[in-house]
């Protein structure tokens, strides 16, 4: 089969190379079909090249992926859904190709967005393992089932292929490589479509080759993609030593959560090039011990000559002010290099946090952008805390900044 891999991702704010979709081209190739990445990016006219492309190629099927269903703040908030859609029904009515959507994004609501998006078939999660199945059934069968969900495994193998991407505008426009150590996440936040996913983890040799493959390609700096670094301290040291001993010398960012940490794992991530740690944290109610381990952790980075800055989701049902002033004064005595503040909170349909706001009519006064009819694909938030109020709570003190009115992540802010 041909396959036609779109990355119809051209937010550039910064720019994010497609690591999934470079992954799937891989695996498509390995079972023998042939892939094509089409990477829209950095093109003002989408639908020309992709009939560019197809004039070339001659595709019998293609590949869309959903990066982001929109950029998550409230504020500035930006909605991708109905620019993939106008993709998916161009290529559909076009050229009457089946249209399988993927990606990060379409684990939110997989029913939800294949409907809005009007595509054949979705993959809930990452491909890896997945896409071939599908493929095989659509060829062989024509009776694959609309949404083929994640398949978990153990020292996970994920070929990836980078031709089609151009890495070196990528570096140019403010974009960094990415690569992943592993899927999933054991944690159990509310708020977040990764929750309680089962974790696997890739082979260690096998990422270095990623890395080194993009340091070939002129990457010097790096995101780590897994949503959270330290799902497992074993395994992160582990990585930690060999990027120290076989890699290229890089520098990279990463994300953390307030567990799975010791002194050695600080050490050994500065002597890896790490430059930026980014500590995911949230006001939710929990047990006293996840405040002591973001002391910790934030001192442990710092005195290890790390840089390390908080994202604070806040403003959660049943929440006080009293709180809140709690939390910041603990940010206030540890001091991080900055606190990223949100206190708005996108909701989706299957998130643990929006049962909770539904049961209660009084909590459903605070949703911006709910409309009756459930669906929750478009753009809605739960806002109990203004900006205003916001304000005079961090009455101007520099490390804490309010997120949303500015685009832009951590890294591109160093
Ligand atoms: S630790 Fe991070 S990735 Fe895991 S559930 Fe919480 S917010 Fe999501």
């Amino acid at each position: 089969m041909r396959v036609l891999l779109i990355n119809p991702n051209t937010y550039r704010f910064p720019p994010v190379p497609p690591i999934g979709l470079e992954h799937v081209a891989a695996e498509v190739e390995e079972a023998g079909h042939e892939a094509k990445m089409l990477d829209l990016c950095f093109y003002d006219s989408p639908l020309k090249d992709i009939d560019e492309a197809v004039a070339e190629f001659g595709p019998d099927i293609a590949g869309i992926s959903v990066r982001n269903v929109d950029t998550v703040l409230f504020q500035t908030n930006e909605f991708f859904l109905d620019d993939i859609r106008n993709i998916v029904r161009h290529v559909r009515e076009k050229y009457g190709l089946a249209v399988i959507i993927g990606g990060a994004g379409v684990a939110a609501d997989p029913e939800g967005i294949l409907d809005y998006l009007g595509a054949d078939y979705a993959v809930a999660g990452p491909a890896e393992g997945a896409i071939n199945e599908l493929l095989e059934d659509i060829v062989c069968c024509g009776n694959a089932d609309r949404i083929r969900y994640r398949r978990y495994r153990y020292d996970l193998q994920c070929p990836r292929k980078t031709g089609g991407v151009e890495y070196e505008r990528y570096m140019r426009q403010g974009g960094i490589g990415g690569f992943d150590t592993h899927k999933g996440c054991s944690s159990s936040c509310v708020y977040c479509i990764e929750a309680n996913t089962r974790v696997s983890f890739k082979k260690i040799d096998d990422v270095l080759a990623e890395i080194r493959m993009l340091a070939d390609q002129g990457c010097s700096r790096f995101h780590l993609c897994d949503s959270e670094f330290n799902e497992d301290l074993d395994y992160s040291i582990d990585f930690c030593n060999a990027l120290k001993r076989e890699g290229p010398g890089i520098d990279w960012a990463l994300y953390m959560k307030p567990a799975n940490y010791n002194k050695k794992l600080f050490r050994l991530m500065k002597e890896s090039g790490v430059s930026l740690i980014t500590l995911t944290a949230d006001s939710w109610k929990k047990c006293p011990l996840y405040w002591t381990d973001i002391e910790k952790i934030v001192f442990s980075a710092r005195s290890s000559g790390l840089k390390i800055v908080v994202d604070f989701l806040c403003g959660f049902p049943y929440e006080d002010e009293e709180t809140l002033r709690f939390y910041l004064d603990l940010f206030r005595r540890v001091q991080p290099d900055s606190v990223g503040i949100n206190p708005y909170i996108r909701l989706y349909r299957k998130l643990q946090i929006t049962d909770i706001i539904f049961r209660d009519e009084a909590l459903k006064r605070n949703l911006i952008g709910y409309r009756e009819d459930g669906n929750l694909v478009r753009p809605v938030f739960y806002n109990q805390l203004s900006v205003e109020r916001l304000r005079v709570l961090i009455a101007g003190e520099p490390i804490f900044r309010i997120e949303g009115p500015e685009r832009g992540v951590n890294y591109s802010r160093q």
